[in-house]
């Protein structure tokens, strides 16, 4: 399963290869990667600097969402095959409480998987 979304992450044809994975009980209901499409209401910086109004990782899963839905997000490096940082930014942060997400974990620079309440 993140072999696909790794698979899709790598494949966006971005500097950022980020995917996310929308789930409800254990299942995995939708798989998103980041992507040239801008959102509509989507005009922000990522965390490390990056400006972009293509659509995160995060948004692109959570059209999908319903309350009480977890949400993963890693990033990828394509030469190293190791995760790194895909901290929410907060717009997506945001979108994530108003969809009523209940805790998303992400990749941070080193790779470890972490919590964050929503
Ligand atoms: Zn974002």
């Amino acid at each position: 399963m993140y072999y696909k979304a790794e698979q899709l992450a790598l494949n966006n044809n971005r500097t950022y290869h980020l995917a996310a994975i929308l789930r409800r009980k254990r299942r995995v209901v939708r798989i998103g990667e980041n992507t040239n499409k801008t959102h509509p209401d989507f005009k922000r910086a990522y965390p490390d600097g990056a400006y972009a109004s293509h659509m995160h990782a995060e948004m692109n899963v959570l059209r999908f969402a319903r309350p009480g839905d977890i949400i993963e997000v890693f990033r990828i490096k394509k030469e190293t095959g190791k995760y790194t940082m895909a901290k929410p930014c907060s717009f997506c942060h945001t979108a994530m409480q108003k969809a009523e997400i209940r805790y998303v974990r992400y990749t941070d620079w080193n790779g470890t998987w972490k919590i964050m309440k929503i």
